[in-house]
Protein backbone atom coordinates (compact mmCIF):
# COMPACT_ATOMS: atom_id res chain seq x y z
CA UNK A 1 0.00 0.00 0.00
CA UNK A 2 0.93 3.40 -0.77
CA UNK A 3 0.95 6.17 1.05
CA UNK A 4 -1.77 7.70 -1.12
CA UNK A 5 -4.22 3.91 -0.48
CA UNK A 6 -3.55 4.12 2.71
CA UNK A 7 -5.23 7.62 2.90
CA UNK A 8 -8.04 6.84 0.90
CA UNK A 9 -8.99 3.30 2.33
CA UNK A 10 -9.12 5.26 6.00
CA UNK A 11 -10.99 8.67 4.47
CA UNK A 12 -13.36 5.74 3.23
CA UNK A 13 -13.41 3.72 6.28
CA UNK A 14 -14.36 6.80 8.56
CA UNK A 15 -17.06 7.89 6.35
CA UNK A 16 -18.50 4.13 6.98
CA UNK A 17 -17.53 4.22 10.53
CA UNK A 18 -19.44 8.01 11.13
CA UNK A 19 -22.33 7.53 9.09
CA UNK A 20 -23.09 3.58 9.18
CA UNK A 21 -27.05 3.93 7.86
CA UNK A 22 -25.91 6.60 4.85
CA UNK A 23 -25.80 3.87 1.88
CA UNK A 24 -26.10 6.52 -0.98
CA UNK A 25 -23.78 8.71 0.80
CA UNK A 26 -20.76 5.84 0.94
CA UNK A 27 -21.74 5.47 -2.35
CA UNK A 28 -21.08 8.41 -3.89
CA UNK A 29 -17.87 8.59 -1.97
CA UNK A 30 -16.78 5.21 -2.93
CA UNK A 31 -17.30 5.73 -6.63
CA UNK A 32 -15.14 9.04 -5.78
CA UNK A 33 -12.16 7.24 -4.07
CA UNK A 34 -12.35 4.43 -6.93
CA UNK A 35 -10.97 7.16 -8.99
CA UNK A 36 -8.84 9.69 -7.10
CA UNK A 37 -5.64 7.52 -6.30
CA UNK A 38 -3.29 8.85 -9.26
CA UNK A 39 -4.40 12.50 -7.71
CA UNK A 40 -2.87 11.56 -4.34
CA UNK A 41 0.19 10.04 -5.73
CA UNK A 42 0.81 13.39 -7.54
CA UNK A 43 0.06 15.70 -4.21
CA UNK A 44 1.02 14.79 -1.19
CA UNK A 45 0.27 18.15 0.65
CA UNK A 46 -3.16 17.39 -0.49
CA UNK A 47 -3.07 14.62 2.27
CA UNK A 48 -0.93 16.26 4.73
CA UNK A 49 -3.72 19.17 4.77
CA UNK A 50 -6.40 16.74 4.90
CA UNK A 51 -8.46 17.77 2.27
CA UNK A 52 -10.43 14.74 1.25
CA UNK A 53 -11.35 14.91 5.67
CA UNK A 54 -12.63 17.95 5.35
CA UNK A 55 -14.34 17.42 1.85
CA UNK A 56 -16.37 14.30 2.57
CA UNK A 57 -17.92 16.47 6.40
CA UNK A 58 -20.42 19.10 5.45
CA UNK A 59 -19.34 22.31 6.69
CA UNK A 60 -22.95 22.59 7.62
CA UNK A 61 -26.09 20.44 7.97
CA UNK A 62 -29.37 21.61 8.93
CA UNK A 63 -32.25 19.49 9.85
CA UNK A 64 -35.55 21.40 10.20
CA UNK A 65 -39.64 20.50 10.66
CA UNK A 66 -42.49 21.23 8.21
CA UNK A 67 -45.55 21.86 9.35
CA UNK A 68 -48.51 22.90 7.04
CA UNK A 69 -52.25 22.44 6.62
CA UNK A 70 -53.78 19.92 3.87
CA UNK A 71 -56.92 20.85 2.47
CA UNK A 72 -59.17 18.85 4.78
CA UNK A 73 -57.70 21.02 7.78
CA UNK A 74 -55.16 18.27 8.99
CA UNK A 75 -51.49 19.46 10.86
CA UNK A 76 -49.18 17.17 8.70
CA UNK A 77 -45.48 17.44 9.72
CA UNK A 78 -42.59 16.70 7.41
CA UNK A 79 -38.87 16.69 7.72
CA UNK A 80 -36.65 19.44 5.77
CA UNK A 81 -33.01 19.07 4.84
CA UNK A 82 -30.57 22.01 3.73
CA UNK A 83 -27.05 20.36 3.62
CA UNK A 84 -23.77 23.34 2.72
CA UNK A 85 -21.58 20.84 2.06
CA UNK A 86 -18.06 23.06 0.90
CA UNK A 87 -17.91 26.25 -0.06
CA UNK A 88 -13.91 26.52 -0.98
CA UNK A 89 -14.66 28.13 -4.53
CA UNK A 90 -18.10 30.14 -4.27
CA UNK A 91 -21.38 30.01 -2.36
CA UNK A 92 -23.23 26.79 -1.75
CA UNK A 93 -25.33 25.99 -5.05
CA UNK A 94 -27.75 22.76 -5.62
CA UNK A 95 -31.38 21.85 -5.64
CA UNK A 96 -34.22 21.03 -3.12
CA UNK A 97 -36.30 17.83 -3.41
CA UNK A 98 -39.24 17.28 -2.63
CA UNK A 99 -39.95 13.22 -2.63
CA UNK A 100 -41.03 10.82 -0.35
CA UNK A 101 -37.52 9.00 -0.10
CA UNK A 102 -35.80 12.17 0.56
CA UNK A 103 -32.90 11.25 4.28
CA UNK A 104 -29.86 13.13 5.24
CA UNK A 105 -28.07 10.18 3.18
CA UNK A 106 -29.86 10.92 -0.01
CA UNK A 107 -29.05 14.69 0.23
CA UNK A 108 -25.89 14.05 1.20
CA UNK A 109 -24.86 12.10 -1.42
CA UNK A 110 -26.24 14.73 -4.01
CA UNK A 111 -24.56 17.72 -1.78
CA UNK A 112 -21.20 15.80 -2.47
CA UNK A 113 -21.60 14.98 -6.01
CA UNK A 114 -22.58 18.92 -6.46
CA UNK A 115 -19.04 20.06 -5.42
CA UNK A 116 -17.45 18.27 -7.59
CA UNK A 117 -19.97 19.11 -10.39
CA UNK A 118 -20.42 22.67 -9.66
CA UNK A 119 -16.21 22.70 -9.71
CA UNK A 120 -16.50 21.55 -13.34
CA UNK A 121 -18.75 24.19 -14.99
CA UNK A 122 -15.97 26.49 -14.22
CA UNK A 123 -18.25 29.09 -12.39
CA UNK A 124 -17.61 30.08 -9.06
CA UNK A 125 -20.43 27.96 -7.13
CA UNK A 126 -19.77 25.78 -4.28
CA UNK A 127 -21.69 22.42 -3.03
CA UNK A 128 -24.96 22.30 -1.42
CA UNK A 129 -28.42 20.52 -1.73
CA UNK A 130 -31.49 20.02 0.09
CA UNK A 131 -35.36 18.82 0.57
CA UNK A 132 -38.10 17.42 2.07
CA UNK A 133 -39.69 13.86 2.75
CA UNK A 134 -42.86 15.73 1.24
CA UNK A 135 -44.44 14.01 -1.53
CA UNK A 136 -46.18 16.26 -4.01
CA UNK A 137 -48.12 13.67 -5.96
CA UNK A 138 -51.67 14.25 -5.57
CA UNK A 139 -51.31 17.35 -3.57
CA UNK A 140 -53.86 20.27 -4.37
CA UNK A 141 -51.78 23.45 -5.73
CA UNK A 142 -52.98 25.17 -2.30
CA UNK A 143 -51.22 22.58 -0.60
CA UNK A 144 -48.29 22.70 -2.45
CA UNK A 145 -48.34 26.29 -1.60
CA UNK A 146 -48.74 26.04 1.90
CA UNK A 147 -46.03 23.66 2.15
CA UNK A 148 -43.37 25.56 -0.05
CA UNK A 149 -44.73 28.57 2.14
CA UNK A 150 -43.89 26.55 5.47
CA UNK A 151 -40.47 25.33 4.59
CA UNK A 152 -39.21 28.63 3.18
CA UNK A 153 -40.19 30.29 6.97
CA UNK A 154 -37.14 28.13 8.02
CA UNK A 155 -34.51 27.64 5.38
CA UNK A 156 -34.96 32.00 4.92
CA UNK A 157 -32.97 32.43 7.71
CA UNK A 158 -29.83 29.93 6.16
CA UNK A 159 -29.68 31.02 2.61
CA UNK A 160 -28.35 33.84 1.25
CA UNK A 161 -27.17 35.61 -2.19
CA UNK A 162 -23.28 35.11 -0.89
CA UNK A 163 -24.62 32.19 1.02
CA UNK A 164 -26.60 29.51 -0.27
CA UNK A 165 -28.70 29.87 -3.38
CA UNK A 166 -31.22 26.68 -3.53
CA UNK A 167 -32.64 25.89 -6.85
CA UNK A 168 -35.21 23.08 -8.43
CA UNK A 169 -34.54 18.92 -7.95
CA UNK A 170 -37.23 15.85 -8.53
CA UNK A 171 -40.58 17.66 -7.50
CA UNK A 172 -39.51 20.76 -7.40
CA UNK A 173 -40.19 23.00 -10.80
CA UNK A 174 -41.22 26.06 -11.61
CA UNK A 175 -44.22 26.06 -9.63
CA UNK A 176 -42.34 25.14 -6.36
CA UNK A 177 -39.57 27.39 -6.41
CA UNK A 178 -42.59 31.10 -7.29
CA UNK A 179 -44.24 29.57 -4.55
CA UNK A 180 -40.81 29.79 -2.32
CA UNK A 181 -39.79 33.04 -3.29
CA UNK A 182 -42.78 34.45 -2.71
CA UNK A 183 -42.47 33.60 0.64
CA UNK A 184 -39.36 34.56 0.53
CA UNK A 185 -39.93 37.87 -0.78
CA UNK A 186 -42.83 38.55 2.17
CA UNK A 187 -40.11 37.74 4.44
CA UNK A 188 -36.51 39.23 3.79
CA UNK A 189 -37.43 41.39 0.52
CA UNK A 190 -36.99 40.89 -3.07
CA UNK A 191 -33.73 39.27 -3.58
CA UNK A 192 -33.87 38.04 -6.87
CA UNK A 193 -30.65 35.76 -7.06
CA UNK A 194 -31.95 33.76 -3.80
CA UNK A 195 -33.62 31.28 -5.76
CA UNK A 196 -32.86 29.53 -9.26
CA UNK A 197 -35.33 28.69 -11.64
CA UNK A 198 -37.71 31.32 -11.67
CA UNK A 199 -40.18 32.29 -13.64
CA UNK A 200 -38.91 34.63 -16.45
CA UNK A 201 -41.52 37.35 -15.11
CA UNK A 202 -39.63 37.82 -11.97
CA UNK A 203 -35.91 37.18 -12.52
CA UNK A 204 -35.15 33.56 -14.04
CA UNK A 205 -33.21 32.86 -17.39
CA UNK A 206 -34.32 31.74 -20.51
CA UNK A 207 -32.94 28.15 -21.52
CA UNK A 208 -32.87 27.08 -17.28
CA UNK A 209 -35.89 25.09 -17.66
CA UNK A 210 -34.42 23.40 -21.07
CA UNK A 211 -30.46 23.30 -19.27
CA UNK A 212 -30.06 20.25 -17.71
CA UNK A 213 -31.90 18.02 -20.75
CA UNK A 214 -29.88 20.06 -23.46
CA UNK A 215 -26.36 20.63 -21.70
CA UNK A 216 -26.83 16.24 -21.11
CA UNK A 217 -27.33 16.26 -25.37
CA UNK A 218 -24.51 18.05 -25.46
CA UNK A 219 -22.02 16.68 -23.82
CA UNK A 220 -23.26 13.23 -24.85
CA UNK A 221 -22.63 14.13 -28.62
CA UNK A 222 -19.21 15.40 -26.89
CA UNK A 223 -18.79 11.92 -26.06
CA UNK A 224 -19.18 10.23 -28.84
CA UNK A 225 -17.50 12.91 -31.30
CA UNK A 226 -13.91 11.73 -29.46
CA UNK A 227 -15.23 8.01 -30.41
CA UNK A 228 -15.75 9.11 -34.19
CA UNK A 229 -19.56 8.63 -33.79
CA UNK A 230 -22.71 11.34 -33.66
CA UNK A 231 -25.86 10.68 -32.45
CA UNK A 232 -27.86 11.40 -35.14
CA UNK A 233 -29.27 8.30 -36.29
CA UNK A 234 -29.04 6.70 -33.19
CA UNK A 235 -32.01 4.77 -31.23
CA UNK A 236 -31.78 6.10 -27.69
CA UNK A 237 -33.62 4.48 -24.46
CA UNK A 238 -34.58 7.75 -22.05
CA UNK A 239 -35.75 7.31 -18.41
CA UNK A 240 -38.27 9.67 -16.99
CA UNK A 241 -40.61 12.04 -18.14
CA UNK A 242 -39.74 14.73 -15.68
CA UNK A 243 -37.19 18.06 -16.48
CA UNK A 244 -34.61 16.50 -17.46
CA UNK A 245 -36.18 13.39 -19.94
CA UNK A 246 -38.13 16.35 -21.57
CA UNK A 247 -35.51 18.34 -22.63
CA UNK A 248 -33.06 15.41 -23.47
CA UNK A 249 -35.42 14.25 -25.18
CA UNK A 250 -36.52 17.02 -27.29
CA UNK A 251 -32.86 17.97 -27.60
CA UNK A 252 -31.58 14.40 -29.01
CA UNK A 253 -34.21 14.35 -31.57
CA UNK A 254 -33.11 17.97 -32.66
CA UNK A 255 -29.90 16.18 -33.46
CA UNK A 256 -31.49 13.69 -35.49
CA UNK A 257 -31.48 10.70 -33.50
CA UNK A 258 -34.98 8.61 -32.26
CA UNK A 259 -36.06 8.73 -28.60
CA UNK A 260 -38.27 5.71 -28.02
CA UNK A 261 -39.28 5.64 -24.81
CA UNK A 262 -40.21 7.68 -21.68
CA UNK A 263 -40.84 6.38 -18.09
CA UNK A 264 -42.33 7.41 -14.79
CA UNK A 265 -41.95 5.72 -11.15
CA UNK A 266 -44.99 3.35 -12.41
CA UNK A 267 -43.97 2.33 -15.94
CA UNK A 268 -42.89 3.29 -19.24
CA UNK A 269 -43.84 4.27 -22.87
CA UNK A 270 -42.35 2.75 -26.45
CA UNK A 271 -42.64 4.49 -29.25
CA UNK A 272 -40.78 3.46 -32.14
CA UNK A 273 -41.55 6.85 -34.07
CA UNK A 274 -40.22 8.84 -31.63
CA UNK A 275 -41.39 10.49 -28.10
CA UNK A 276 -44.04 13.08 -29.03
CA UNK A 277 -43.05 15.97 -26.73
CA UNK A 278 -45.49 18.64 -27.12
CA UNK A 279 -47.40 15.81 -26.55
CA UNK A 280 -45.44 14.33 -23.37
CA UNK A 281 -44.99 17.57 -21.87
CA UNK A 282 -49.07 18.61 -22.00
CA UNK A 283 -49.53 15.64 -19.99
CA UNK A 284 -46.71 15.83 -17.38
CA UNK A 285 -46.34 19.99 -16.99
CA UNK A 286 -50.09 20.78 -17.57
CA UNK A 287 -52.39 17.85 -16.78
CA UNK A 288 -49.77 16.61 -14.17
CA UNK A 289 -50.79 13.04 -15.32
CA UNK A 290 -48.89 9.71 -15.86
CA UNK A 291 -47.02 7.78 -18.57
CA UNK A 292 -50.57 5.99 -19.07
CA UNK A 293 -51.79 8.92 -20.03
CA UNK A 294 -49.30 9.12 -23.38
CA UNK A 295 -50.12 5.96 -24.69
CA UNK A 296 -53.90 6.63 -24.50
CA UNK A 297 -53.42 9.33 -26.86
CA UNK A 298 -50.48 8.83 -29.13
CA UNK A 299 -51.62 5.63 -31.39
CA UNK A 300 -47.60 4.64 -32.04
CA UNK A 301 -47.16 4.16 -28.23
CA UNK A 302 -47.51 1.41 -26.04
CA UNK A 303 -47.55 1.26 -22.24
CA UNK A 304 -45.74 -1.47 -20.03
CA UNK A 305 -45.68 -1.03 -15.97
CA UNK A 306 -42.10 -1.79 -14.88
CA UNK A 307 -38.77 -0.59 -15.38
CA UNK A 308 -37.85 0.73 -18.42
CA UNK A 309 -34.20 -0.58 -18.14
CA UNK A 310 -35.85 -4.08 -18.10
CA UNK A 311 -37.42 -3.59 -21.17
CA UNK A 312 -36.43 -6.25 -23.99
CA UNK A 313 -34.91 -3.41 -26.59
CA UNK A 314 -32.65 -2.76 -29.16
CA UNK A 315 -31.20 0.82 -29.00
CA UNK A 316 -28.00 2.19 -29.17
CA UNK A 317 -27.40 5.08 -25.98
CA UNK A 318 -28.89 5.05 -22.54
CA UNK A 319 -30.00 7.66 -21.30
CA UNK A 320 -30.79 7.53 -17.34
CA UNK A 321 -32.94 10.67 -16.14
CA UNK A 322 -35.19 9.57 -13.19
CA UNK A 323 -33.41 8.99 -10.08
CA UNK A 324 -30.19 7.33 -7.81
CA UNK A 325 -29.77 3.64 -8.67
CA UNK A 326 -32.20 2.50 -11.49
CA UNK A 327 -30.02 0.64 -13.13
CA UNK A 328 -28.37 -2.19 -11.57
CA UNK A 329 -25.64 -4.97 -12.46
CA UNK A 330 -28.39 -7.04 -14.46
CA UNK A 331 -30.20 -4.04 -16.04
CA UNK A 332 -27.03 -2.63 -16.89
CA UNK A 333 -26.00 -6.29 -18.51
CA UNK A 334 -29.38 -6.32 -20.00
CA UNK A 335 -28.31 -2.58 -22.00
CA UNK A 336 -25.07 -4.19 -23.15
CA UNK A 337 -26.33 -6.98 -25.15
CA UNK A 338 -29.17 -4.72 -26.32
CA UNK A 339 -26.37 -2.89 -28.47
CA UNK A 340 -25.78 0.50 -25.72
CA UNK A 341 -22.47 2.14 -27.07
CA UNK A 342 -22.98 4.83 -24.53
CA UNK A 343 -24.70 5.83 -21.45
CA UNK A 344 -24.85 9.63 -20.08
CA UNK A 345 -26.49 10.32 -16.87
CA UNK A 346 -29.29 13.06 -16.61
CA UNK A 347 -30.16 11.92 -13.24
CA UNK A 348 -27.74 11.95 -10.14
CA UNK A 349 -26.27 8.47 -9.74
CA UNK A 350 -28.57 6.49 -11.64
CA UNK A 351 -25.79 3.37 -11.93
CA UNK A 352 -25.13 1.42 -9.20
CA UNK A 353 -21.36 0.76 -8.69
CA UNK A 354 -21.10 -2.54 -10.04
CA UNK A 355 -23.47 -1.13 -13.01
CA UNK A 356 -20.47 1.44 -13.57
CA UNK A 357 -18.51 -1.69 -13.87
CA UNK A 358 -20.29 -3.73 -16.35
CA UNK A 359 -19.78 -0.78 -18.57
CA UNK A 360 -16.31 -0.46 -18.02
CA UNK A 361 -15.63 -3.90 -19.15
CA UNK A 362 -17.64 -3.82 -22.06
CA UNK A 363 -16.16 -1.01 -23.52
CA UNK A 364 -19.36 1.52 -22.90
CA UNK A 365 -18.74 5.32 -23.60
CA UNK A 366 -19.49 6.42 -19.67
CA UNK A 367 -20.57 9.90 -18.89
CA UNK A 368 -20.91 10.38 -15.01
CA UNK A 369 -23.72 12.68 -14.03
CA UNK A 370 -21.49 15.08 -12.21
CA UNK A 371 -20.47 16.05 -15.57
CA UNK A 372 -23.03 15.32 -17.74
CA UNK A 373 -25.56 16.47 -16.30
CA UNK A 374 -24.23 19.69 -15.09
CA UNK A 375 -25.76 21.97 -17.53
CA UNK A 376 -28.20 22.76 -15.17
CA UNK A 377 -26.33 24.43 -12.62
CA UNK A 378 -24.14 26.26 -14.91
CA UNK A 379 -27.29 28.02 -16.00
CA UNK A 380 -28.55 28.12 -12.52
CA UNK A 381 -25.20 30.49 -12.36
CA UNK A 382 -25.65 32.47 -15.47
CA UNK A 383 -29.36 33.05 -14.07
CA UNK A 384 -27.48 34.26 -10.75
CA UNK A 385 -25.39 36.46 -13.13
CA UNK A 386 -28.35 38.36 -14.66
CA UNK A 387 -29.58 38.98 -11.61
CA UNK A 388 -26.89 40.77 -10.29
CA UNK A 389 -26.35 42.68 -13.50
CA UNK A 390 -30.61 43.31 -13.67
CA UNK A 391 -30.33 42.07 -17.46
CA UNK A 392 -32.12 39.32 -19.49
CA UNK A 393 -29.90 37.50 -21.80
CA UNK A 394 -31.56 36.25 -24.97
CA UNK A 395 -32.09 32.11 -25.03
CA UNK A 396 -29.36 31.90 -27.77
CA UNK A 397 -26.48 33.24 -25.88
CA UNK A 398 -27.92 31.32 -22.59
CA UNK A 399 -27.61 28.33 -24.86
CA UNK A 400 -24.58 29.12 -26.35
CA UNK A 401 -22.89 29.57 -23.36
CA UNK A 402 -24.19 26.03 -21.71
CA UNK A 403 -22.94 24.20 -24.94
CA UNK A 404 -19.96 25.64 -24.20
CA UNK A 405 -19.26 24.84 -20.85
CA UNK A 406 -20.60 21.58 -22.06
CA UNK A 407 -17.79 21.22 -24.75
CA UNK A 408 -15.25 22.39 -22.37
CA UNK A 409 -15.83 20.65 -19.15
CA UNK A 410 -15.75 17.29 -21.20
CA UNK A 411 -12.82 18.36 -22.86
CA UNK A 412 -11.53 19.01 -19.55
CA UNK A 413 -12.57 15.53 -18.29
CA UNK A 414 -10.65 13.84 -21.38
CA UNK A 415 -7.33 16.01 -20.27
CA UNK A 416 -7.53 15.03 -16.86
CA UNK A 417 -7.68 11.67 -17.38
CA UNK A 418 -4.79 11.75 -19.69
CA UNK A 419 -2.75 13.84 -17.29
CA UNK A 420 -3.10 11.11 -14.26
CA UNK A 421 -2.80 8.32 -16.50
CA UNK A 422 -6.11 7.02 -16.99
CA UNK A 423 -6.66 8.07 -20.59
CA UNK A 424 -10.66 7.24 -21.79
CA UNK A 425 -11.97 7.07 -18.52
CA UNK A 426 -14.69 9.99 -18.64
CA UNK A 427 -15.58 9.33 -14.71
CA UNK A 428 -12.28 9.68 -13.54
CA UNK A 429 -11.34 12.63 -15.66
CA UNK A 430 -14.41 14.31 -14.35
CA UNK A 431 -13.76 13.56 -10.94
CA UNK A 432 -10.09 14.57 -11.14
CA UNK A 433 -10.83 18.00 -12.85
CA UNK A 434 -13.29 18.52 -10.13
CA UNK A 435 -11.51 17.38 -7.35
CA UNK A 436 -7.83 19.68 -8.17
CA UNK A 437 -10.31 22.69 -8.28
CA UNK A 438 -11.90 22.53 -5.47
CA UNK A 439 -8.82 20.71 -3.48
CA UNK A 440 -6.68 23.67 -4.57
CA UNK A 441 -8.87 26.53 -3.42
CA UNK A 442 -9.23 24.55 0.10
CA UNK A 443 -5.21 24.25 -0.09
CA UNK A 444 -4.62 28.25 -0.74
CA UNK A 445 -7.33 29.28 2.00
CA UNK A 446 -5.54 27.43 4.43
CA UNK A 447 -7.68 25.71 7.30
P1 LIG B 1 -38.71 15.67 -12.02
O1 LIG B 1 -39.40 15.64 -10.72
O2 LIG B 1 -39.06 16.74 -13.00
O3 LIG B 1 -38.88 14.27 -12.77
C1 LIG B 1 -38.45 13.08 -12.19
C2 LIG B 1 -38.84 11.93 -13.09
O4 LIG B 1 -38.23 10.76 -12.63
C3 LIG B 1 -40.34 11.67 -13.08
O5 LIG B 1 -40.72 11.15 -14.32
C4 LIG B 1 -40.47 10.63 -11.98
O6 LIG B 1 -41.62 9.81 -12.06
C5 LIG B 1 -39.22 9.82 -12.19
N1 LIG B 1 -38.82 9.21 -10.91
C6 LIG B 1 -38.57 9.85 -9.74
N2 LIG B 1 -38.28 8.96 -8.77
C7 LIG B 1 -38.36 7.74 -9.36
C8 LIG B 1 -38.17 6.43 -8.90
N3 LIG B 1 -37.84 6.19 -7.62
N4 LIG B 1 -38.31 5.42 -9.80
C9 LIG B 1 -38.62 5.65 -11.10
N5 LIG B 1 -38.84 6.89 -11.58
C10 LIG B 1 -38.70 7.91 -10.73
O7 LIG B 1 -37.14 15.70 -11.68
P2 LIG B 1 -35.92 16.15 -12.60
O8 LIG B 1 -36.18 15.79 -14.01
O9 LIG B 1 -35.59 17.53 -12.25
O10 LIG B 1 -34.75 15.24 -11.99
C11 LIG B 1 -34.47 13.94 -12.50
C12 LIG B 1 -33.06 13.55 -12.11
O11 LIG B 1 -32.13 14.51 -12.65
C13 LIG B 1 -32.76 13.52 -10.61
O12 LIG B 1 -31.81 12.53 -10.33
C14 LIG B 1 -32.14 14.89 -10.36
O13 LIG B 1 -31.33 14.91 -9.19
C15 LIG B 1 -31.31 15.05 -11.62
N6 LIG B 1 -30.94 16.40 -11.95
C16 LIG B 1 -31.87 17.39 -12.11
C17 LIG B 1 -31.48 18.67 -12.45
C18 LIG B 1 -32.46 19.75 -12.75
O14 LIG B 1 -32.02 20.83 -13.21
N7 LIG B 1 -33.75 19.55 -12.57
C19 LIG B 1 -30.06 19.02 -12.56
C20 LIG B 1 -29.16 17.90 -12.46
C21 LIG B 1 -29.60 16.65 -12.14
P3 LIG B 1 -42.86 10.03 -11.04
O15 LIG B 1 -43.58 11.23 -11.56
O16 LIG B 1 -43.64 8.78 -11.11
O17 LIG B 1 -42.27 10.26 -9.67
Amino acid sequence: MTQATDYLATIQATVAKRDPHQPEFQEAVGNFLKTITPVFEAHPEYIKANILGRITEPERAIQFQVAWQDDAGNMQVNRGFRVQFNSAIGPYKGGLRFHPSVNLSIVKFLGFEQIFKNALTGLPIGGGKGGADFNPKGKSDAEIMRFCQSFMIELQRHIGLDLDVPAGDIGVGGREVGYLYGMYKRLRGAERGILTGKGLSYGGSLARPEATGYGLIYYTEAMLKENGKRLAGKKIVVSGAGNVATYAIEKAQAYGATVITASDSNGYVVDPTGIDVARLRRIKEVQRGRMSDYADVVPTATYYEGSVWDADLTYDVALPCATQNEIDATQAKRLIDAGVIAVAEGANMPSTPEAIAAYAQAGVYYGPAKAANAGGVAVSALEMSQDSRRMSDSFETVDGQLKQIMETLFAQSVAAAAEYGVPGDYMAGANIAGFTKVADAMFAQGW
